[in-house]
């Protein structure tokens, strides 16, 4: 069923204004996906059934990272997966960030960084437990700008 309101609703509001409030072309571009998508300007397909010749008509998605109609059901997904793992006990969301400088090292030695990334973020977070009772643990995920 489809909400009383979708962010696809909340862009077509802005219509034309969207130009003015100081986006950058990519993520003019990423609204203009979430706009369009499951819409007939992207396309679709008709299907019907052999048998009540039923027709059914499905309009192409955006498939853009960002859009909650092409990734909604995969972050449920993940998160009903996460939601398995977790203990009793208090969560926080820490957010380490690489400096932009370092995006062409990262796009070609993706290993070295992200794992030199990864052992520095944990570095940090365990020195908070250190003189503590409390047992740290941390869940990291890498976030790029890249669709894998
Ligand atoms: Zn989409």
């Amino acid at each position: 069923m489809r909400p009383a309101c979708e962010v696809a609703d909340v862009i077509r509001g802005l219509g034309n204004d969207r130009e003015q409030i100081g986006l950058n072309s990519h993520q003019l571009r990423t609204l203009r996906a979430i706009e369009l998508c499951r819409t007939p300007a992207l396309g679709g397909h008709v299907d019907a059934c052999d048998g009540c010749g039923h027709i059914s008509i499905s309009y192409n998605s955006c498939r853009n990272r960002h859009c909650p109609k092409c990734q909604g059901h995969k972050r449920e997904e993940w998160i009903a997966k996460r939601e398995q793992d977790l203990l009793p006990c208090t969560y926080y969301h820490l957010v380490f960030t690489l400096p932009q400088e370092l995006n062409p090292l990262a796009l070609h030695q993706p290993a070295l960084v992200y794992d030199a990334l990864f052992k520095s973020v944990w570095q940090t977070v365990s020195q908070f437990g250190r003189n503590t009772a409390v047992q740290l643990g941390m869940i990291s995920i890498l976030h790029t700008w890249g669709r894998t």
